[in-house]
């Protein structure tokens, strides 16, 4: 259930560095490489599926979201926090395995870009 090629799966199977922020044997949390905020982590299944379209577990989909709860909890931004999947190329989906971002630490603006 690995893609060779992808990014996330690698982070996910520490053959690739990340910082760590929490994991279980369901999914990974760690720090944007390329914060658009002052807080900007990002959840991940470690099983690989491409996007939100791609996925039908809804066991794993509920535990990612209480992930994406705790993540903000432990990093303190669980009172004013935005957690978003980008699906599709036309949406900004950048890496094709599907990610959570995390969002937090200032004053979000509602609608978004
Ligand atoms: P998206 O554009 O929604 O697909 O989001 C992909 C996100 O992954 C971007 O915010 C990138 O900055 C982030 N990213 C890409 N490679 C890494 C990496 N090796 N470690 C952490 N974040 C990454
Ligand atoms: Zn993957």
């Amino acid at each position: 259930m690995k893609d060779q090629n992808c990014i996330f799966c690698k982070i996910a199977n520490k053959e690739i560095n990340s910082n760590l922020i929490l994991e279980t044997e369901d999914y990974a949390a760690f720090h944007d490489l390329n914060p658009q905020a002052p807080v900007h982590a990002l959840i991940i299944p470690k099983k690989h599926f491409s996007s939100l379209n791609h996925i039908e577990d809804t066991e794993l989909l509920g535990k990612l979201l209480i992930g994406a709860r705790e993540v903000a909890k432990k990093l303190n931004i669980e009172d004013a926090y935005r957690l978003v999947i980008n699906t599709g190329e036309g949406a900004g989906q950048t890496v094709f395995h599907i990610h959570v971002h995390i969002l937090g630490g200032r004053p979000l603006k509602w609608p978004p870009g």
